[in-house]
């Protein structure tokens, strides 16, 4: 399948006339739509609510929109708090979820009325000694072990993820919540990543709801949410399939109507954690060719690199790139497709079939919404690019201006040495 980018060459390169590249867009209307989506999709579930994984995409204007389609966030950090709590988002809006957690975490999280979401057995002791008391509402993260497998394909190893408890911990856990006073439990299992298939959530789903009705039967603790986390993907590949959100929905749904609605547990609310689904298509990253090299290879060297989108360098992984106003042009060049750090994974693309590239082309890199922005860094002094959201209504807002060298320096707070760059 063709990949098509949400923008055209025409409004990037108006867009460019106020905002030099590299930058991260921003669809808007993309947003919208696939969260509504989403929202139908679960619509049986009275209780459904999606919580926007915020280390995926953390702006305050990105928040904002996924607020008005009916979004909370999932944090997992003090800033990611903070960011939550700028926006508006309280109470039960907020879910923390992290692991290996500081104090002072669980009391911002606290304060906030976030719920609160174990990742470990003695984080019970940790919490009650930090806050003083148990939360009323509390949830805890499950982890089976072993291989997670659908049909004989093994989806992830969580066996040999840091994350969750493992089944007899989580229903000690439980007990002991309920003794000391905690009067609302939830589950939580984040069990493969980037699944490109129907099929996860509705296995996943079956599991939590299976481990759930059993707690019920054990240990007399009757959860009121079950939350399936992130881990839907997104089709990075032109030839791969993306996964459809209805079926999805309606395959939980099953699952659901199998095992919770016979035990009783018809009330059950279902929950989300979704960053990559969310944003993942829905922003770009746009950059021009600044140079071209003909050495033992074939390259082209783009303004961004991985300080902007890391996950080429980090895990090798797929990121689509369109070659603005040449879309249709036969893909006859071999090139690796390179920024500038000094390192050599700092490459978008190696070995990558494209039409013949010029120094001056706008290249879009798809499906940076998600982990994209978010996961870069400072390496070799590079500086972060800018944010921009692409309006419904076709205007472009920047939503983080792009670092500088002073933005670099301020933590070196007043330095006398270097004065002329603060
Ligand atoms: C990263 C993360 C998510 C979101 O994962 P995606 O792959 O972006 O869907 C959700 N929940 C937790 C606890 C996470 O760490």
């Amino acid at each position: 399948m063709d990949k098509k980018t949400f923008v055209t060459k025409g409004q990037l390169e108006e867009i460019i006339k106020q905002y030099p590249t590299p930058f991260h867009l921003y669809d808007e209307k993309g947003i919208r739509e696939n969260a509504a989506r989403l929202r139908e999709a679960f619509s049986w579930n009275k209780g459904f609510k999606e919580y926007f994984a915020v280390k995926a995409t953390p702006n305050p204007y990105i928040l904002q929109i996924l607020r008005e389609c009916g979004c909370g966030t999932d944090c997992s950090s003090a800033t990611e708090l903070m960011l939550s709590d700028g926006v508006g988002f309280s109470g039960r809006e907020i879910m923390f979820s992290s692991n290996n957690t500081p104090a002072g975490e669980f009391k911002l999280a606290d304060s906030l009325g976030a719920i609160i979401n174990l990742d470990d057995i003695t984080h019970i002791g940790y919490v009650e000694q930090e806050l003083g008391r148990i939360p009323e509402v509390i949830s805890c993260r499950y982890n089976p072990g072993g291989l997670f497998a659908i049909s004989n394909e093994i989806m992830d190893n969580p066996g040999d993820a840091k994350y969750g408890m493992t089944t007899e911990q989580l229903f000690r856990a439980f007990s002991i919540l309920k003794e000391k006073g905690a009067q609302e439990f939830g589950i939580h299992a984040f069990l493969a990543s980037n699944t490109v298939t129907n099929d996860y959530y509705p296995a996943l789903a079956k599991i939590l709801f299976e481990v759930a009705v059993r707690l019920k039967e054990e240990t007399g603790v009757s959860v009121s949410f079950i939350n399936l986390s992130g881990g839907i993907g997104i089709a990075y590949r032109p030839d791969q399939e993306p996964n459809d959100i209805a079926a999805i929905g309606e395959g939980v749904k099953k699952a659901y109507e199998e095992v919770l609605v016979p035990a009783g547990m018809g009330e059950v609310a279902i929950y989300t954690e979704l960053g990559r689904f969310m944003l993942g298509p829905y922003g770009c990253l746009v950059s021009t060719a600044i140079h071209e090299k003909h050495t033992h290879k074939e390259y082209i060297g783009l303004d961004a690199c991985a300080v902007d989108l890391m996950r080429p360098a980090m895990y090798g992984a797929y990121h689509h790139i369109t070659v603005m106003g040449k879309e249709d042009a036969p893909c006859a060049c071999k090139y690796d497709v390179t920024g500038s750090l000094c390192e050599n994974n700092d490459k978008f693309a190696v070995d990558r079939m494209l039409p013949k590239i010029l120094v001056g082309d706008l290249l879009v890199i798809h499906d940076t919404g998600a982990h994209g922005f978010s996961m870069g860094y400072n390496y070799n002094g590079k500086l972060k690019s800018a944010e921009l959201l692409l309006k419904e209504d076709g205007t472009v807002q920047m939503i983080r201006r792009a670092e500088t060298p002073q933005d670099y320096f301020a933590t070196l707070d007043g330095c006398e040495m270097m004065k002329k760059y603060l």
